[in-house]
């Protein structure tokens, strides 16, 4: 089976305020269907682990491979693509369109790939809102919407473009417990309903601990976990 994301040997620095080696011989494989969470402590490197994987930086010794592609060699224009045709982005703060509709911004990559008509794209984003159990609150203004709300909208912009993998950095970590849990157990449903791929960034055990597999980084490097 094909992996969908593979890392080899991924070494980067920092070269300011000073020399500063931040990832450190990074080897993973992530297998389609998977849902697998990156833990450590704060500073330990998972963000700036998840920008290279996810191809938001490409300054770094080592390879990236996404579906066997290595990004590295790709021209900004053809990672730009496969940035909006094959990843999906969910962040801490959701960097929605406030002034927008819920509907704007879930179908906003799917107008950027422009593979589908209208019409039918915005049905298809309708569905995804539904599928996040909010498709009633589809024409209300960003700004309108609760933050667990908001963070459900991203997850459907996510999903838009149907993507082989999804990376998320603390997804939960701007929201209430109640909200975190609702928003933790849709991706996992997603996870396991259409076997959609997922990485995520967390610091929270209660959520890495109901994943498939956890990464642990410790200091830039991957560390066994006890
Ligand atoms: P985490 O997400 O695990 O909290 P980060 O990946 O954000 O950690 O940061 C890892 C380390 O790299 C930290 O020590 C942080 O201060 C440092 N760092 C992050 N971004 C930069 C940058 N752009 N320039 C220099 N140092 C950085
Ligand atoms: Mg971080």
């Amino acid at each position: 089976m094909a992996s969908v994301l593979e890392a080899k040997n991924l070494d980067k620095y920092f070269h300011k305020p000073v020399e500063f080696h931040v990832l450190k011989e990074i080897n993973l494989t992530i297998n389609p269907g998977e849902f697998v969470s990156i833990i450590g402590p704060s500073g330990s490197g998972k963000s700036t682990l998840l920008y290279a994987l996810s191809s938001l930086d490409r300054e770094y010794e080592g390879q990236v491979l996404l579906n066997g592609v290595e990004l590295k060699t790709l021209t900004n224009h053809d990672l730009a693509h496969l940035r909006n045709k094959s990843i999906g982005f969910i962040f801490q703060f959701h960097y929605l369109l406030a002034d927008f509709t819920a509907l704007d911004n879930v179908m906003l990559p799917g107008l950027k790939l422009s593979e589908l008509p209208h019409e039918e794209l915005e049905e298809k984003a309708i569905k995804k809102l539904d599928l996040l159990g909010i498709a009633d609150q589809a024409h209300k203004r960003i700004n309108r919407l609760s933050g667990g709300q908001q963070q459900r909208v991203s997850v459907a912009r996510a999903l838009i473009n149907e993507p082989r993998i999804i990376f998320c950095d603390e997804p939960t970590g701007n929201l209430d417990s109640k909200n975190a849990t609702v928003v933790f157990d849709m991706l996992k449903n997603l996870t396991r309903e259409f076997d959609q791929t997922i990485l995520m960034v967390t610091h929270d055990d209660s959520f890495s601990s109901k994943t498939d597999r956890q990464i642990q980084l410790l200091d830039g490097k991957i560390v066994d976990r006890e």
